[in-house]
């Protein structure tokens, strides 16, 4: 049995190489991965950057990760429901088990967030993730994924719960009509779920290319806010009404206000975007109170994984077409700029450590 692996280690604030480590050895509790597919998650530059360092990571060096599917390779001896051979996809969070949060099933809220003594994990931003060739993940954090789904795509399933997560939240009124800000791979998943969900009509506000695409994949109009006013853009295409439901996935300065400002009476927000800690919005408290507008934060994707598998597995939801570029682990530094870039459309990158999976 081989002992080691490729990893993406970082080694301090923005500085990182691909490097051997050692194989991590599974706790009796956890299951030892192959990790076939990882996609760049926008959260994934700030952990590399070190923006938020002493906190995502928590030390360096570390290996980050987290949008991953692949293969069970090893089980503990305290495991029961998983075996070799098993195909899986990951998500992020895992809660302690037993904090008031996690008993109520929002381990994403977990009291003991950050304190791996409890059993608290979170993947690829407090504890090792999976842009490495093998990773041991508790089996609460997995999700068997069946054959007709592959490792790329799977390894979208944490991205579009963040958009499922939301939706769950708020609601999505039956023959309404929704309005997603922000374009990008959430964005665009937001989009499409509304549609299943039940919205009659989906506009998408956002700019340049990611718009395009969102207008391409299926948006039933698009508000450039460059060139529009978008509330008014919003107001006058709802023939002065509003939306029933707002999709907030950009998590920029101004859009929280121009959310509320969109929806009609008694609207809903779902707030996925993830704003830089520094900003603070001015929201028209009166309007929100007279007419009952419901605010909704939405943290990662508690509890969606296995239903967004059988959307997959069913064919109601696609991603696959989201993924535009694919490269292997070594090369690293080029997916990263391709991602950051958006070089060439670049929405989501996947990384294949153990070779090309399809
Ligand atoms: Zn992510
Ligand atoms: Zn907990």
């Amino acid at each position: 049995m081989i002992d080691e692996m490729d990893a993406l280690v970082l080694t301090g604030p923005g500085a990182f190489e691909v490097r051997r480590v050692p194989i991590p050895t599974p706790e009796p509790d956890e299951v030892l991965c192959k990790v076939r597919a990882v996609a760049i998650c926008g959260s994934d530059p700030e952990i590399i950057r070190g923006e938020r360092a002493g906190i995502w990571p928590p030390a360096y060096p570390f290996i980050p990760g987290h949008e991953w599917a692949g293969e069970v390779v090893a089980v503990g001896g305290a495991i029961h429901g998983f075996r070799v051979g098993d195909r899986v996809a990951g998500q992020a969070h895992k809660g302690c088990g037993f904090c008031d949060e996690c008993l109520a099933g929002r381990y994403n809220l977990c009291k003991n967030y950050g304190k791996p003594g409890t059993g608290h994990r979170h993947y690829g931003f407090v504890n090792n993730g999976a842009y490495a060739q093998y990773n041991a993940y508790s089996p609460k954090s997995l999700t068997p994924i069946t054959n007709e789904v592959g490792f790329r795509e799977a390894a979208l399933i944490d991205t579009a719960g963040g958009a499922m997560h939301a939706m769950k939240l708020t609601g999505v009124t039956l023959g309404g009509t929704v309005v997603v800000i922000g374009p990008g791979p959430i964005g665009i998943i937001a989009m499409r779920a509304a549609k299943f969900l039940g919205a009659s009509r989906v506009i998408v506000v956002g700019r340049g290319e990611r718009l395009q695409t969102a207008s391409r994949l299926g948006a039933d109009a698009v508000v450039n806010f460059e060139t529009d006013e978008p509330v008014s853009a919003i107001r006058s295409l709802t023939g002065g009404t509003g939306v029933n439901e707002a999709f907030e996935c950009s998590g920029a300065k101004g859009s929280l206000c121009q959310a509320v400002e969109m929806v009609r009476r008694g609207g809903r927000i779902g707030l996925v975007g993830i704003p830089d800690e520094a900003i603070r919005e001015e929201i028209p408290f009166r309007y929100v109170v007279s007419n009952e507008i419901t605010i909704c934060g939405s943290r990662a994707n508690p509890n969606v994984s296995g239903p967004i598998l059988s959307l997959l597995a069913g064919g109601v939801l696609k991603l696959r077409d989201l993924i535009t570029h694919v490269f292997p682990l070594s090369e690293f530094r080029s997916a990263f700029e391709t991602f950051i870039e958006r070089r060439d459309g670049a929405l989501k990158v996947v990384i294949e450590p153990n070779g090309a999976c399809e």
